[in-house]
């Protein structure tokens, strides 16, 4: 072999046959030129030609067949299990980054159920008294680990009060890991919405002359039970919250401000598993209770359970407190509630709290607090 490089003359029979070379090669490409141009791929150069929406698809057709398929198998997800797809919708990279993880995870240790447990979790399927006693009684699809009496719903598994222990745990975890990767910021805590807001709604009750008689302390307790009822809304004006504030102490009914020693409320509770303060109002309901009921209407904002039929109590653990000379007949009131307790299925309990022995705001062994400012 020898390479014989052009355009350096026509004097060695190499340097000639070259050019004659050139010259064909010039022929034949003015005449492809000047010709029609020929149909491509004539024979033999592609087996089969593979063609989607007009789109000529190259490569291995295996992997855009299974993109296809995914596509087509998440529009059947979206669409006739909305509930089940929606964790997957809102983190998509996420929730496949993991799925690869967990199987093969599962098939290294041989566990089909932990692959189960992930797929199951994954479409919020996994067995919670909601989902294992749907259509049948209510009181059997709430959560049996606290005293909140709501329904056990995944939502109610990541802010149950009774897996506080476990939450902390795992917030820590996540903590761990962002200072071990290094990213920015993630050592400063984050502000939540709820102190934003709640701050601000403060802030506006302090400035406004009709709610400055409220104590700091009562404040703080309102501004919690106003986010707790209005925290699924996009927007909480603090406007609103002042509106409602000033209407629920406009109304309510003239019963002093006077609560029992939260210690020993707390004891009480704790002894006798109370979820319900009853018949309470914004200024003296103990944020010690799951929930609290009122005989006035525009509490109502405030997360009180409104008293409109006598069977409000029945199912729930209750805690009265009438202070001295209230207008209340309390023997009356509590023959009203235990014949409601008796008459239905959901059994529930009280406990009546009355002073008994003459008060005295100064005496040291009173079981009361100083009575608040009155509003
Ligand atoms: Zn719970």
């Amino acid at each position: 072999m020898e390479h014989i490089s052009s355009h350096k003359g026509t004097q060695t029979p190499e340097q000639i046959g070259n050019d004659a070379a050139d010259r064909l090669a010039n022929n034949f490409r003015l005449l492809g030129e000047a010709s029609q141009p020929a149909p491509y791929l004539l024979e033999t150069e592609e087996p089969l030609l593979f063609f989607h929406n007009n789109l000529l698809m190259q490569g291995d057709p295996r992997d855009f067949l299974k993109s296809l398929e995914k596509q087509a198998m998440i529009d059947t997800w979206k669409t006739k299990a909305p509930k089940q797809a929606s964790w997957f919708l809102k983190h998509p990279t996420q929730v496949l980054k993991q799925a690869k993880q967990a199987w093969k995870w599962s098939v290294e240790r041989g566990t089909g159920e932990a692959w189960l447990y992930f797929v199951f979790g994954i479409c919020q399927w996994l067995p919670t008294n909601h989902r294992l006693n749907k259509g049948k009684d209510e009181t059997l699809r709430r959560c049996t680990l606290c005293l909140c009496n709501i329904p056990e719903k995944m939502d109610h598994l990541l802010k149950c009060p009774a897996l506080a222990k476990e939450h902390l745990q795992l917030k820590e975890e996540v903590m761990a890991k962002f200072s071990y990767w290094n990213i920015p910021f993630a050592s400063i805590p984050s502000k939540s919405r709820e102190f934003e807001l709640r701050t601000g709604w403060r802030d506006a009750a302090r400035k406004n002359i009709l709610t400055s008689s409220i104590s700091n302390s009562r404040i703080d307790i309102l501004t919690k039970a106003y986010w707790k009822v209005n925290s699924h809304k996009q927007f909480v004006s603090t406007n609103a919250f002042i509106k409602d504030l000033v209407s629920a102490a406009q109304n309510r009914y003239p019963i002093p401000c006077l609560q029992p020693r939260q210690d020993l409320t707390a004891l009480l509770a704790q002894i006798f598993v109370l979820q319900t303060h009853a018949f309470t109002d914004i200024m003296n309901f103990s944020p010690l209770f799951e929930d609290w009921t009122s005989i006035n209407g525009s509490d109502v904002p405030f997360g009180a359970k409104l008293w409109n039929t006598t069977s409000l109590h029945s199912g729930t653990n209750s805690f009265l407190f009438q202070p001295p000379n209230s207008q209340i007949k309390v023997d009356g009131l509590m023959e009203i509630l235990s014949e409601t307790l008796q008459t239905t299925a959901r059994q529930g309990s009280f406990v009546s709290f009355q002073n008994q022995r003459s008060y005295h705001p100064t005496s040291s062994n009173s079981p009361f607090l100083t009575p608040l400012p009155q509003y």
